[in-house]
């Protein structure tokens, strides 16, 4: 089929299958203002796979500049990774059982939809009140800038320093500087003079570099590249933001409420409960095949925009199949799942006791808890967490437990939200390259593979969710916009 005929076909299948309201798959609420955007004259006919950040803001960015899109997405919510639980919270409570901040710097195209949608954004000051664990033991922010306290863990003069100006978190900043400057592109790690490094270890970098055996031990990762560390470390500084920031932020009520306002504007373009279940792919376009309702449809489009995980794309049928190297990518890219602890407090109790509700545990079944939705009134509040997948709640309790220093817990309900048991969305954030791999995944992960596209937190150079969500987004929009 030649390009004109593909497109002709797609738009006599499109409006075959998206007869407006003709489809059950729920569409998430009536059209927004900018649902007035009018597709342009010559206006490109886009799929986007997956309605969670990524594909809403590409959708939405692609709907700005004229192109008829339309977001398939699996579930019957949108949102994906981002989302906040209401129920069975009481007094109007609220928790991030998904992407709980962003950060300033950082996240600035995240900060400038918050702004466009009117979303407050609520300082988040979890890490600057931290108690953290170190061998059982509890340590202030203040005690781990302490230099003798950091000594006496074993890091050396220099590095015990670094590490009182700069932070615990931020030591290997300190072996790291020397390259940065290296990084002039931060779309390109490689080619630089650097490349060697893929196939050195962290540990065995900040063995050359002369770091103390503590901070071998804690920071030299066997399996982490020392180029890849060394470009993520370059862009953070690229993008003026700290390895550790402490200036975090979240949306007042619930991150979901971005989404929502993404879903909002979109309006009937996006299709719930709608899987993608084959990929036909050609020179001109591309033939989308889905369930809604439990009925197979297919539909035509100049282009397909990939924001699903790829390990979840995997179950998707493609055709033609992928070539080598994107097949490569695609089946070797490795994601993260977390699952997410709640606790509703009757009360407040670490006031009256005196103690940060904020602790880095270290514990297996609690690695990480801390208040959030403290703006709602009234006497009950909400800690948030981290656990290791396959928690229960009262492990997860046991655990606040052992770590609280004060006596009062006042804990009336725990809920786990495991992802990985998400039918849809089990993995979150896209892991580290590995050894030696990142020539073949850089920059295929990104290129696109003839009239598809890839965005999602997975498909930009930093790994931080709804950064790399939203500004891949705004990188594939102005692909599609220029090549259509
Ligand atoms: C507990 C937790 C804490 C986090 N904390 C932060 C944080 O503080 N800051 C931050 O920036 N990020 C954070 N993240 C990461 C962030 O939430 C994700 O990286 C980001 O939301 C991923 O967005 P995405 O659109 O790329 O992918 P997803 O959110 O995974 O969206 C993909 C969508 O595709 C859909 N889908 C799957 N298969 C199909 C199919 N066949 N057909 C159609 N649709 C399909 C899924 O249902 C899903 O909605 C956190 C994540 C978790 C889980």
């Amino acid at each position: 089929m030649n390009r004109r005929n593909f497109t002709k076909h797609s738009a006599v299948a499109a409006s075959a299958a998206f007869v407006p309201g003709s489809g059950t798959g729920q569409a998430v609420s009536k059209p927004g203002k900018s649902d007035s955007c009018r597709v342009k004259p010559g206006g490109a006919r886009v799929i986007v796979a997956g309605g969670g950040i990524a594909g809403l803001s590409t959708a939405y960015e692609l709907m700005k500049r004229g192109h008829d899109v339309t977001v398939l997405e699996a579930s019957r919510r949108a949102g994906g990774h981002v989302r906040t639980m209401h129920k069975p919270l009481d007094d109007g409570l609220y928790a991030d059982i998904g992407a709980e901040q962003c950060t300033k710097p950082g996240y600035e195209i995240y900060r400038a939809y918050a702004k466009e949608f009117g979303l407050e954004l609520l300082p988040y000051p979890r890490r600057t009140t931290q108690i953290t664990y170190i061998k059982d033991k509890p340590y202030t922010e203040e005690m781990l800038r302490d230099r003798k306290i950091l000594q006496g863990f074993g890091y050396n003069k220099r590095e015990a320093a670094y590490m009182s100006e700069h932070g615990m978190n931020s030591l290997p900043g300190l072996y790291y500087a020397p390259y940065l400057d290296m990084f002039e592109d931060e779309y390109q790690p490689l080619g630089i003079g650097l490349d060697e490094l893929d196939h050195i270890a962290v540990k065995d970098l900040l063995k050359r570099e002369k770091a103390s055996e503590k901070a071998v031990q804690i920071y030299g990762s066997a399996f982490t590249s020392a180029l890849q560390a060394l470009w993520q470390s370059a862009i953070l500084k690229h993008r003026k933001v700290p390895v550790m920031p402490t200036q975090l932020f979240r949306i007042k009520g619930g991150n979901q409420r971005m989404t929502d306002a993404f879903a909002k504007r979109l309006g009937q373009r996006v299709r719930l409960g709608a899987p993608i279940t084959k990929i036909e792919h050609g020179e001109s376009g591309v033939n989308i095949h889905f369930k809604e309702s439990g009925q197979a449809k297919s539909t035509s489009a100049d282009y397909l925009v990939n924001a699903i995980p790829l390990t979840t794309l995997l179950r998707v049928t493609v055709e033609p199949r992928w070539s080598a190297e994107k097949a490569w990518v695609i089946q070797n890219t490795m994601f993260d799942f977390q699952s997410r602890v709640v606790f509703q407090a009757r009360t407040p109790f670490w006031k009256r006791d005196g103690h940060s509700p904020n602790m880095a545990c270290r514990s297996h079944h609690l690695h990480l808890v801390w208040e959030m939705a403290e703006e709602v009134e009234g006497d009950r509040s909400i800690l948030i967490g981290a656990a290791s997948a396959g928690t229960t709640a009262e492990q997860a309790l046991a655990a606040y437990r052992r770590r609280y220093p004060g006596t009062s817990v006042d804990i009336e309900r725990t809920l786990v939200h495991h992802w990985i048991q998400d039918p849809w969305a089990p993995f979150c954030e896209r892991r580290g390259f590995g050894l030696g791999r990142l020539k073949k995944f850089w920059p295929e992960i990104l290129r696109p593979h003839g009239r598809i596209h890839f965005a999602g937190a997975y498909a930009d150079n930093l790994t931080w969710g709804q950064e790399a969500a939203t500004r891949s987004a705004h990188r594939v929009a102005e692909e599609i916009d220029e090549s259509s």
